[in-house]
């Protein structure tokens, strides 16, 4: 496995690599082009053979979500792109559409040829102001050069495409919390079935996929499934890109195959752990919501779907959070029950009462006010969320409490006991 294949990055490093002139001076469009000149079932068959899977943190294999929307034209079908990146430690996609957002465009062009959608939506977080203006103006490039709007390269295809800034809530990041927004109401997530292939936006059959799948789209479609399909290792194909935080030497965004060692990635791109990678603590493998693995475990573990699941964590967005020796676990966790408290929408009781109750006994830990038990009701909380809500915020906020507990109770015990933190 070679980790130097770029394809989301190719061409970032260039100057003015954000406009349309650049992005065609190697090949860009041409890919919707050969889309266009392939029939929609032999579009989706390649993304699935490709076996790329979603890039936001549920992992759902891309081609396959494709495959369940409609065949049938009765209702408007919709394309959207999920680019609210709240996931704590996630700076990914902010890359794509700052550094390369025509390769976004062109991915989500075939991606509406392939599904049948006539209109998209760029979904993207409030916050990112300026790359909702890099976007903006790339929008506008697609739809002077004829790359977006009616009549696409010249053929009866339309994709219009849009973009919405989010108003900062965690939970719109979920798919159904994301379209009713979209739609104008509370980002409150909706009960499943029915899926958005079947009943989403507007009440339309919906594709909705994260900016990095989308933007891995071109490239797919230029070099094939099967050249994709064999980047990375089995069941995680393809390049992903890894946002490693805390306490590294080099923090930053690095694409690399999916597969490559924790160790690897950490020390040859990241520029090692702070003090040397004996002084590592843990590592939070995907993102805030991911449980934390301990060093032990990261000196061996592969960053890919089915060894992290397998070593208790989850890939989800790839944000790595590095923290080393220096970190209370206890702290950092408190510090994160609030965040899932404050991002709760509400609607189901497990979470809403159970996120504020997990936050304020971390906070009384914290305090040195913990008392017997504590640690246990903390894991009975869990349960009783995990599971059992409409959305999959409730596990995310159950994710580092329950993991830190399994890697570092005896830090926990020592809180409740000494009333303090046991790392000074
Ligand atoms: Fe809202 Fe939490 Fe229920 Fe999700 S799990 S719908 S965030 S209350």
């Amino acid at each position: 496995m070679s980790s130097k294949v770029q394809i989301l990055f190719k061409n970032i490093h260039k100057k003015d690599s954000h406009t349309y002139k650049v992005y065609c001076q190697d090949g860009g469009y041409k890919q919707a082009e050969r889309a266009m000149s392939m029939s929609t079932e032999d579009v989706i068959d390649e993304v699935k053979r490709a076996g790329i899977r979603g890039r936001g943190g549920a992992g759902f294999p891309a081609g396959l979500k494709w495959s369940f929307i409609p065949k049938d034209n009765s209702r408007d079908k919709y394309l959207v792109c999920n680019a609210d990146e709240g996931e704590p430690g996630t700076c990914k996609d902010r890359d794509i559409m700052r550094y390369t957002p025509h390769m976004l465009i062109e991915g989500m062009v075939i991606a509406a040829y392939a599904v049948g959608a006539e209109r998209g939506y760029i979904y993207i977080r409030g916050e990112f102001v300026r790359e909702a203006e890099i976007l903006e103006e790339a929008i506008k490039e697609a739809y002077d050069n004829g790359r977006l709007g009616k009549n696409i390269n010249g053929k009866k295809i339309r994709f219009d495409l849009a973009i919405h800034r989010g108003g900062g809530a965690y939970v719109c990041g979920e798919e159904t919390g994301l379209i009713e927004s979209l739609e104008g109401k509370k980002g409150q997530p909706r009960v499943k079935p029915p899926f958005p292939a079947n009943i989403g936006l507007w009440g339309g059959p919906t594709v909705i996929n994260n900016v990095e799948t989308l933007a891995s789209v071109p490239s797919i479609i230029e070099n094939g499934g099967e050249w994709y399909g064999n980047l990375g290792v089995e069941k995680s194909s393809g390049t992903k890109l890894f946002s490693i935080s805390g306490h590294v030497n080099k923090p930053g965004n690095y694409e690399v195959e999916l597969g490559i060692p924790m160790k690897t990635l950490i020390e040859e791109y990241a520029g090692g752990v702070r003090g040397g990678w004996d002084n590592l603590k843990g590592v939070i493998p995907g993102g805030s919501s991911s449980a934390i693995l301990p060093k032990d475990v990261c000196d061996t573990v592969t960053m890919d779907y089915d060894a992290i699941a397998k070593a208790g964590s989850m890939l989800g967005s790839g944000a790595m959070i590095v923290l080393d020796k220096s970190v209370c676990i206890v702290k950092a966790v408190e510090r994160l029950s609030r965040f899932y408290r404050h991002e709760s929408c509400g609607q189901c009781t497990p979470c809403r009462e159970g996120t504020g109750w997990i936050s304020q006994i971390m906070t009384r830990i914290e305090n040195g006010q913990g008392v017997e038990g504590d640690i246990d009701l903390l894991l009975s909380i869990g349960d009783n969320i995990s599971g059992k809500t409409i959305c999959a915020l409730g596990d995310a906020a159950v994710g580092p409490v329950a993991g830190s507990i399994k890697a570092f109770r005896d830090e926990y015990i020592y809180h409740v006991e000494h009333g303090r933190c046991m790392v000074g």
